[in-house]
């Protein structure tokens, strides 16, 4: 017997193992010791739930319900996991070793998202199609889509997911999801919630496996309709493929290297703030990470100096303690990505003034430590001015006047997010019109928000999460044509 946590996936209803018998344990990063495990299933789990879902699309038992009931169910979801919200935030803590202060403050919210997705579930309206005809009448209903199958990241395992659930739920459908194979653990607590909710049996699935294996499996299963998946480039692309085989509906959160602009009028120690939370919260490993500073030549030495200075003599440490001001990074593969990309940027003659390198970590600890790393005299043709790290490392571009700034601002493949710091409304208003990313904040980083439509420009996505366009994403509309007259010509007598 294990002396892990064991937890079983939840398909049709019904707690269980994989087929093939096979397991997966999960670390905490913090002491790379393995803590749970979960079933890795396989393409026999994956036909499991999907059956489940196709099944549970149709039945009355949801698909009866009345908008209001949805409602009532995901209203309850939400009282749940805010009863919850700090065990979540530990088990989330363990899995992927983000300080618990930052599982806290994203759990709290996550309810905000069934409550708003909930609140728009009776408010699916849709319309009459002037035509000309008296004698016809023309409508639009909007249906849900069908079996959503829901791709997340090991970042903000339950955040994300809570982003694809709540519309998907709200709209009607029916959802497997598959949460990254480091993070499953939250995911099948949340699927323990969805089950003491009180929704119907299949409504939600949650399968755990290997992205490769269970993925496609998934997203090849021609009974799906939709994809929704957050993740990298290349699973990204993966899934787009795959989708396209079957022309399932696809939306693609994926990532970014956004810049954070700070013009030579912006306030500087809120600039200072924003551009340290935006690039070393979570270790760096978000994909709204502000990790490219361009600052205005004027003050490049003074932003700099006060970076180094607000990064240094921090408190490296265990994520579940609420003093730890630096947590380890995620994953041996990510923290190898990450020394990589540092080694890359010394080798091709950026200026590292802070960091640069992996840490000792406390006692009790192992080594996935990385110190906040800042390189300056950044070139645009540097793989660290171009490429994604998702770590805490920060790349810092000079510029000369606003047109310098926004040219480097879009010269990216990726239009995930970007920051603008000025105290000069003209220049805010007309900076942001022409940065190429789907969310940019003046004088703030990082904020989201359940109303607010979410998604990427250019490689950094297809569609959008969060408010209004959110619901529309997971349903599709059926046009009606009523017709009240008294004939219906006969096609062979027409002239
Ligand atoms: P990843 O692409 O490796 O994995 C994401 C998910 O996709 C996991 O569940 C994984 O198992 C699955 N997967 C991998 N290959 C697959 C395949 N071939 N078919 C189907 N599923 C597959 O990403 P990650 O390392 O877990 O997360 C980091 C990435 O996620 C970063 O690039 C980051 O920018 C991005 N991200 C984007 C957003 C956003 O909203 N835009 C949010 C968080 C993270």
């Amino acid at each position: 017997m294990s002396a892990l946590r064991d937890y079983r996936m939840m398909i049709g209803g019904s707690w269980c193992e994989a087929a093939s018998g096979a397991w997966m344990e999960s670390e905490f990063p913090y002491s790379r010791q393995p803590w749970c495990r979960v079933p890795r299933g396989g393409e026999a789990d994956a036909r499991a739930a999907v059956d489940a879902a196709v099944a549970a699309f149709d039945d009355p038992a949801w698909a009866g319900l009345q908008p209001m009931a949805r409602a009532k169910l995901l209203f309850r979801l939400a009282d749940l996991i805010e009863a919850r919200a700090d065990e979540l935030a530990e088990i989330e803590s363990r899995d992927n070793g983000k300080r618990i202060v930052e599982t806290r403050g994203q759990l709290r919210r996550i309810p905000d998202w069934f409550r708003y997705f909930a609140g728009l579930a009776d408010k699916i309206e849709g319309g009459v199609v002037p035509n000309g005809n008296a004698d016809v009448l023309n409508l639009t209903v909007h249906e849900p889509l069908g079996v959503v199958v829901a791709i997340t990241p090991w970042n903000s395992p339950l955040l994300l997911a809570a982003w694809k659930l709540a519309p998907a739920l709200a709209a009607g459908c029916t959802v497997i999801l598959k949460p990254s194979e480091y993070t499953s653990a939250s995911s099948l607590e949340l699927a323990a919630l969805i089950e003491e909710a009180g929704f119907p049996l299949g409504v939600v699935n949650v399968v755990t496996g290997l992205g490769g294996e269970l993925g496609p499996a998934l997203v090849g299963d021609p009974r799906i309709a939709k994809v929704s998946f957050t993740g990298g480039d290349a699973g990204g692309r993966a899934v787009y493929r795959l989708a396209a085989e079957h022309f399932h509906d696809v939306s693609l959160e994926l990532g970014g290297k956004s810049p954070n602009i700070v013009f030579d009028d912006a306030e500087i120690a809120n600039a200072v703030n924003g551009i340290t939370g935006g690039i070393f919260a979570a270790t760096g490993q978000t994909c709204i990470a502000g990790s490219r500073l361009l600052v205005h030549r004027s003050i490049h030495d003074e932003v700099v100096d006060r970076l180094v200075a607000a990064c240094t003599g921090l408190r490296f440490g265990d994520p579940l303690d609420p003093e730890t001001q630096v947590a380890p990074v995620a994953t041996q593969p990510q923290f190898d990505k990450i020394l990589g990309h540092i080694d890359d940027a010394k080798a091709a003659g950026a200026t590292c003034v802070l960091g640069g390198e992996a840490v000792a970590g406390p006692e009790g600890s192992d080594t996935l430590f990385i110190a906040p790393t800042i390189f300056t005299g950044v070139t645009g043709d540097l793989r660290l001015a171009r490429e994604e790290v998702f770590g805490p490392v920060l790349a810092v571009m000079a510029f000369d006047d606003d047109e310098e700034a926004i040219a480097i601002a879009n010269d990216t493949d990726y239009g995930l997010a970007a920051g603008v710091w000025t105290m000069n409304m003209r220049r805010a208003v007309r900076v942001t019109r022409r940065l190429k990313a789907g969310t940019v904040w003046v004088n703030t980083y990082r904020q989201v928000s359940h109303a607010s439509p979410f998604g990427g420009y250019k490689q950094s996505g297809l569609g959008r999460e969060n408010g209004m366009e959110a619901m529309a994403a997971f349903l599709q509309t059926k046009c009606i044509w009523f017709n009240a007259g008294d004939a219906v010509p006969n096609t062979f007598d027409l002239r």
